[in-house]
């Protein structure tokens, strides 16, 4: 998808790999006020931390706190009155939150719930999407696959009585490699596709930091007639996502990535709108999926009559002081808009790309795709030896990334709060520590 960005011309297409050119780069920046918004960590030093760590928990908005204390202080003075007076009842707390989501994973506001964990919300997305027949069981996964979601995923074949050792189908990097080519994707659902019920597939994979073609995969795999759910984990608020226009079955992601919603936030789930629609689509109910107008009969004959939308898939009445943080931090996300954050995002990656490139050392490769179009935020790199005595001088230079054994670093900058320059002291401290 090509980027049509009008906030594209605020960021230069090509560089000079210096200090000087990196100022530059955040004096030019429409975005670079952002930074204060944001609790940044401190080393021994009391100098801020270059994080590069929010593909695993992004950073506590300042705002978080004066919202909590306000939902404790409504808790304390009206109590159950709560949930019906006082600015932003709880009973429609979900309302702003959910349409600013929604703008995130390029949804209509229906289409988008809060609720549940991301694992959690996979499972009840595959209690509806996945409906396994003897000839079409198999579930076809990208490869590496993140733990939760590999034991999600074997655990609903096993439940369906499958056996996971033949049922769970995966398209990895050829031997030597580490990226996915869309030609193996789109070859093993042509090969296989009457087998395959369910292709769950993450949007940017975990640790390659591949972006996937997500439009071309589902319409692939719907030709073959598979449901198609993602994972957006490593997806949501870093790079641009259609699914209502993709035609995408279902998705679900968690807020405390690239959203810093904080640990543990609430996690996001999508339901196309022509399935949310559809009230004999079988699901695993709970009062607050139902319609808000019989939720609380307690007639034992009383069936299930679920609202449409996404919000039909609800279990249980959402948490809201854990829906604080993510309300504070999404408002950020409001008033910036996605297309910024992406244009920013897009330039500060390639950045770090020149500039990693600009060093020759053989000692680590970028795996991640070089095409801009192909990865978002983040760079996996490759270090090729004594990998851990790298990352001991990485995170003595004050630099916090992620290490996956046994030798992958993965660095993502990210565009409400890191800068150009904490990219070019990272690249240099890099170069500095590899020799
Ligand atoms: C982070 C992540 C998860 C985490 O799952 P939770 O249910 O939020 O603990 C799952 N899948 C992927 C791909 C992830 O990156």
């Amino acid at each position: 998808m090509p980027d049509q960005n009008p906030n594209r011309s605020a960021y230069p297409a090509t560089f000079e790999p210096s200090e000087a050119f990196a100022r530059h780069l955040d004096e030019q920046d429409p975005l670079r006020s952002y930074r204060d918004r944001f609790h940044l960590p401190v080393g021994r030093d009391g100098k801020p931390l270059i994080y590069f760590c929010s593909h695993s928990l992004g950073l506590e908005p300042k705002a978080v706190a004066p919202l909590m204390q306000e939902e404790l202080r409504k808790w304390a003075s009206l109590g159950v009155k709560g949930h019906f007076e006082g600015e932003s009842p709880w009973y429609t707390y979900q309302e702003t939150v959910r349409r600013t989501a929604a703008d995130i994973v390029g949804a209509k506001p229906n289409e988008v719930i809060l609720m549940n964990g991301l694992t959690v919300n996979l499972h009840l997305m595959m209690a509806t999407f996945y409906r396994p027949t003897p000839q079409k069981h198999k579930i076809l996964v990208d490869e590496p696959t993140f733990p939760s979601d590999l034991y999600a995923v074997k655990s609903q074949l096993s439940y369906h009585g499958f056996d996971p050792a033949n049922a769970l189908l995966t398209v990895k990097p050829r031997p030597g490699e580490h990226i996915i080519p869309a030609e193996d994707i789109e070859s093993i659902l042509k090969s296989r596709g009457e087998e395959i019920a369910l292709v769950l597939f993450g949007g940017v994979n975990f640790l390659s930091g591949q972006r996937f073609d997500l439009q071309h995969i589902t319409v692939t795999a719907h030709a073959y007639g598979c449901a198609v759910g993602f994972d957006l984990a490593h997806s949501a608020g870093n790079v641009m996502l259609r699914l209502h226009d993709w035609g995408v079955d279902f998705a679900a992601w968690c807020n405390y990535k690239y959203l810093n919603c904080g640990p543990g936030a609430v996690a996001g789930c999508f339901v196309n709108e022509q399935h949310g629609n559809n009230p004999n689509l079988g699901r695993f109910a709970g009062w607050w999926g139902n319609n808000p107008a019989t939720r609380f009969r307690m007639q034992l004959d009383s069936d299930f009559a679920p609202q449409p939308g996404a919000d039909g898939w609800q279990v249980s009445n959402p948490p809201i002081l854990a829906l604080v943080p993510v309300r504070a931090s999404l408002a950020i996300y409001d008033e910036v808009g996605v297309d910024a954050l992406r244009a920013k995002s897009a330039c500060l990656t390639s950045w770090l790309a020149h500039l990693l490139a600009e060093n020759r050392s053989a000692r680590f490769q970028v795996i991640t795709p070089a095409n801009p179009q192909e990865r978002g935020c983040q760079l996996s790199l490759l270090i090729h030896e004594r990998a851990r005595e790298v990352l001991a001088a990485l995170d003595e230079n004050g630099v916090v990334a992620d290490f996956r054994e046994p030798n992958i670093f993965r660095v993502a900058p990210v565009p409400l709060y890191n800068t150009f320059h904490e990219v070019w002291q990272f690249a240099s401290t890099l170069a500095k520590v590899l020799g």
